[in-house]
């Protein structure tokens, strides 16, 4: 065997010999997960048809939406179901304006731009969470503004921004209100009975632990009915692919069938686990475990506790001039522990993740391979 082909050697490897991704995503996934992708189905199959119209249900339910939201599947990474948010809701005549404090906020301006959608930001630094008052000023004063769009945990820094405070507000002065959760739905609450919301999107990937592959969106109905001819894009058309789920609950194009029946196996170990109470509750004990352990080692976080959100936790760089992130990186890939690099303006940084299939034993493993790793820069 090549020594390139060689599976991490550490106590703590996967049962795959996979590392452990400890990063924004893909994540670590469960056995299960990726045995439940052993099958081939065809896209009319019936088998496949009930997981899928099973899935969508379920993803409904956790955000108690029966009454109020259905669900939208499509096809890629979540920033085309953001993207297929944004085409599908905002009208062409209408205007958008983007709360910004990081990459994610800032990816959907760009959206706007190729989309020719008339939008403004309100941005505040990486660290610092929307500012309410702001958002009211704003909304007062420009009665164009037909949407508002909101990170749910900004990934850029794992910054947990209040929506329940954000959707009042929006819906105080009557506009729409849309949600990126990417990296928090599953983990972190969040009702469509007690918050009001046209639009929420995220992925199997993240929180839910499915393989990555496909989003959703999770839309107020009448909303979604009213965004009839809004999208520049056929694929990127939620409405349309509502419709046509709708009719023969099928897929408009080629289905993800793999990547839906990982998500059905993911959603049970979800549920098994607790839903959102359970799968949260783990986060939040691996990212206690990491914080106190980084801490212990003299490292220190970019934000308050207050503020981090159990998703993923930005460290600053050492101060130490012997230490050097490439070299930390690599040795942390040896141990069986994959990391991320900052993506901040505000400060130099790196970022470690506590989510994805991960618990208590991956932490310390974790906490054990960066003690090592830095006693090369002794
Ligand atoms: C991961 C993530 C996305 C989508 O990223 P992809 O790389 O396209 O899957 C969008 N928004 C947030 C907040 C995220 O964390």
């Amino acid at each position: 065997m090549s020594v390139s082909s060689t599976p991490p050697i550490t106590a703590a490897a996967s049962p795959t010999g996979d590392p452990w991704l400890l990063t924004p995503g893909p994540l670590t996934t469960s056995p299960t997960v990726k045995q439940a992708m052993l099958h081939d189905y065809g896209s009319r199959d019936r088998t496949f048809i009930d997981i899928n119209a099973r899935v969508r249900k379920r993803l409904v339910d956790i955000i108690a939406g029966a009454e109020s939201h259905v669900c939208v599947p499509l096809q890629g990474s979540g920033t085309f179901v953001v993207e297929a948010m944004l085409g599908s809701f905002v009208p062409r005549d209408g205007k958008l304006l983007i709360l910004v404090n990081g990459a994610y906020g800032h990816r959907m301006a760009k959206i706007c731009t190729y989309l020719r959608r008339d939008h403004l930001i309100q941005e505040t630094a990486e660290d610092v969470p929307v500012d309410f008052e702001q958002l009211d000023r704003t909304l007062a004063s420009d009665e164009n503004i037909s949407h508002v769009a909101a990170v749910h945990c900004e990934t850029t820094s794992g910054i947990l921004n209040p929506i329940e405070n954000i959707a009042d507000i929006v819906a105080r002065h009557g506009r729409s209100l849309l949600i990126d959760a990417m990296s928090a739905f599953g983990a972190i609450p969040l009702s469509a009975r007690d918050v009001r919301f046209d639009a929420v999107v995220a992925s199997s990937n993240k929180c839910l632990e499915g393989s990555p592959g496909m989003g959703f969106c999770l839309a107020e109905r009448s909303a979604l009915e009213a965004a009839r001819g809004n999208s520049p894009s056929l694929c990127m058309d939620l409405y349309d692919q509502w419709r046509s789920m709708e009719i023969n609950g099928q897929w408009r194009f080629t289905p993800p069938t793999h990547a839906i029946l990982a998500f059905d196996q993911a959603l049970n170990e979800f549920e098994a686990e607790g839903g959102v109470e359970g799968r949260g509750g783990r986060y939040r004990e691996n990212c206690r475990i990491l914080v106190e352990g980084m801490r212990k080692l003299g490292f220190k976080t970019l934000l308050p506790d207050e503020l981090q959100a159990p998703i993923i936790i930005t460290f600053h760089m050492p101060d130490d001039t012997k230490f050097d992130f490439n070299r930390f990186y690599a040795n942390l890939s040896e141990q069986g522990y994959v990391i991320y690099p900052g993506k901040l303006t505000v400060a130099d940084s790196f970022r470690v993740g506590c989510i994805g299939r991960l618990g208590a034993e991956q932490m310390h493993g974790a906490l054990a391979a960066v003690a090592r790793a830095m006693a090369q820069f002794d």
